[in-house]
């Protein structure tokens, strides 16, 4: 095992060499930040020790960090009297090797699942869009056709039917609910009581019951909208023009082409972006909720093709490959 200043080899109860110097490197002697300091360097080591485990680090760390003894001693530790931090100090390396041995079968709320993606919602999760628990602003449509992955392996696949998914953050994989108060605290999931089927299911030491949820059904557009007509056929009416299809097509012929005939992608790009906006603006549906409606737009998906959308300061929009400098 680590600490910061010593090294030693064993928390068995044989006093580790360097320890029984009562100086600075004797937890008799270190305040709260030299105590933290110590703790990681030692859960570092723990959880090196512990790589070969499925189990991830993050959640050992929050399950050994959740026990009784760790909460005493580190809310003790200011107060406490130099003669019994050794004591403590011993009472928590040993807590916590016994944690690691023993993974509970419950979840820790680490959000390590939350940071490996967002949740795809199930026709059961429907209630929570009801009653508001996940806001529609908070989803986005991914549409038959689309490349995904599996949450599962991670694998790439094509959608053979639509799915609802909670946002994720911008550049990241981490679900939009994982949050946190302030800047020292631990994120976590900000709807944890309502949290979708698919993340009550997933659990770190046993991958079944999240995989048995692929076989339930998903939350379809349909479903949400059941009932509104005019918004299934404006659904219906947006699949049929711009399909994911339609937009694939014209980035192949820019590739046949050589990059010359951009005007394919550039004419659907504007009359999605216009039909989305004329949408939002005649229904009153704030902007944020159309990725739910109508799916991405073209726009945010020329990304999957190696481009991005640049706006010049005249309005006009343009076409700018990944491949091609600021
Ligand atoms: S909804 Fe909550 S539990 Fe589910 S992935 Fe997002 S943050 Fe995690």
């Amino acid at each position: 095992m680590k600490t910061v200043q010593n090294k030693t080899d064993s928390i068995d109860g044989k006093e580790p060499q360097g320890l029984s110097d009562l100086s600075i490197n004797h937890p008799s002697a270190w305040d709260i930040d030299q105590f933290r300091a110590n703790w990681y360097a030692f859960l570092e080591s723990l959880l090196e020790e512990e790589a070969s485990s499925l189990i991830p680090s993050r959640r050992m760390r929050c399950q050994i960090e959740q026990t009784p003894v760790f909460q005493e001693v580190v809310s003790g530790w200011d107060t406490m009297k130099s003669s019994l931090r050794l004591d403590a100090w011993k009472r928590l390396l040993l807590a916590a090797e016994e944690s690691c041995r023993t993974i509970l079968p419950a979840c820790v709320q680490c959000g390590e699942c939350c940071r490996m993606g967002s949740p795809t919602l199930h026709l059961e999760d429907i209630p929570l869009l009801q009653s508001g628990k996940i806001p529609w602003d908070q989803l986005i449509t991914l549409r038959k056709g689309e490349p995904a992955r599996s949450p599962f392996d991670g694998k790439p696949f094509i959608l053979t039917e639509d799915k609802i998914k909670v946002r994720e953050k911008e550049g990241l994989r981490e679900c939009v609910f994982l949050t946190s108060q302030t800047a020292d605290e631990a994120a976590v999931c900000s709807i944890y009581n309502d949290r979708p089927l698919q993340c009550r299911a997933q659990a770190c030491w046993d991958p079944i019951p999240a995989r048995e949820t692929a076989d339930m059904p998903f939350l379809l557009r349909e479903n949400i909208f059941a009932g509104v007509d005019l918004l299934l056929k404006i659904m219906g009416e947006h699949e049929s023009r711009c399909g994911f299809e339609a937009l694939s097509s014209a980035f192949e012929e820019i590739n046949r082409s050589n990059g010359e005939n951009v005007n394919e992608v550039l004419e659907l790009l504007s009359y999605e972006d216009h039909f989305r906006q004329f949408v939002s603006e005649r229904f009153n549906i704030p902007s944020e909720s159309m990725d739910l409606l109508l799916g991405r737009s073209f726009a945010q998906m020329t990304t999957l093709f190696g481009f991005r959308v640049s706006c010049e300061p005249d309005g006009t929009r343009c076409l700018v490959s990944d491949d091609q400098k600021e």
